[in-house]
């Protein structure tokens, strides 16, 4: 296992966001990590890439415990967060030669270049940023997120926003980046996941309502599409199964 968490709780001030879930994420597959809104994803996923501390529980990354090994679970992890903040003034060669320098990447001028054409931003990397469209700004964003060449690749709603066209392209490279790595990402859209996740995992009001893989979702709930379970699942208690 790639990824395992183990009774995670994190609690802002007094307000429990995630509460003691555990679920585990294997290499060469794409987890979607599904719910609601404020149901706990974008916390819970913060949490893997080292962004904010834990409350309590466990969540080791390619073996390693989070807490202890803080800096070597970080250079496991490509994290694309929701929204995709970027230096819009940064031309996009200079940005990835930031982030090169950060992780200390030897051979960077050939990683970078591998990382642009694996992307498809050979005819934008002389261009700013802030002068890209929105499905070339998650290129970029993803271009960052896997330059150190990571195990693991966290991906925060890495669709919203994009139109068809790009949702299609962004869909396929993850699909293409998964085959070598443990994918993990966040979405509210049924259509996406059925179009790229192995692995579904559903949380709710802070807690996993349902874990299990994509393929096996008409034997263990039988009659239901992934939308009709998910809104089951995640609707008013009264309706749960
Ligand atoms: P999701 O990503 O599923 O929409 P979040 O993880 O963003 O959910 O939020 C889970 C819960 O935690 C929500 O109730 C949200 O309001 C709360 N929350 C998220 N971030 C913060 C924060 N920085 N401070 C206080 N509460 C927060």
């Amino acid at each position: 296992m790639c990824i395992q968490v183990a009774n995670l709780f994190k609690c802002y001030g007094k307000h429990p966001a995630v509460k003691g879930i555990s679920f585990n994420a294997r290499p060469g597959r794409v987890l979607g990590f599904l719910g609601p809104n404020g149901a706990g994803k974008s916390t819970t996923l913060k949490i893997l890439s080292g962004s904010i501390p834990l409350t309590a529980g466990q969540v080791s990354i390619c073996g390693l415990d989070i807490q202890q090994n803080s800096l070597a679970t970080r250079q496991y992890i490509g994290y694309l967060p929701e929204n995709n903040p970027l230096y819009l003034d940064m031309y996009v060669h200079e940005a990835l030669t930031f982030v090169a320098e950060m992780h200390h990447i030897v051979r960077a001028h050939e990683r970078i270049a591998e990382v642009i054409s694996l992307t498809g931003l050979e005819a934008e990397q002389q261009k700013k940023i802030g002068q890209l469209s929105k499905g070339y700004r998650q290129r970029v964003g993803f271009a960052q997120a896997i330059l150190h060449d990571p195990e693991v690749l966290i991906l925060d709603e890495p669709t919203s926003g994009l139109d068809p066209n790009q949702l299609q392209d962004i869909r396929l490279l993850i699909k293409q980046l998964s085959s070598q790595k443990t994918v993990l990402l966040s979405t509210h859209i049924m259509q996406e996941v059925e179009a790229i996740c192995d692995d579904v995992v559903i949380i709710h009001q802070g807690q996993i309502v349902a874990d299990f893989p994509l393929n096996e979702l008409a034997a263990m709930y039988p009659g239901h599409r992934l939308e009709s379970l998910f809104m089951r699942l995640t609707g008013p208690p009264s309706t749960r199964i």
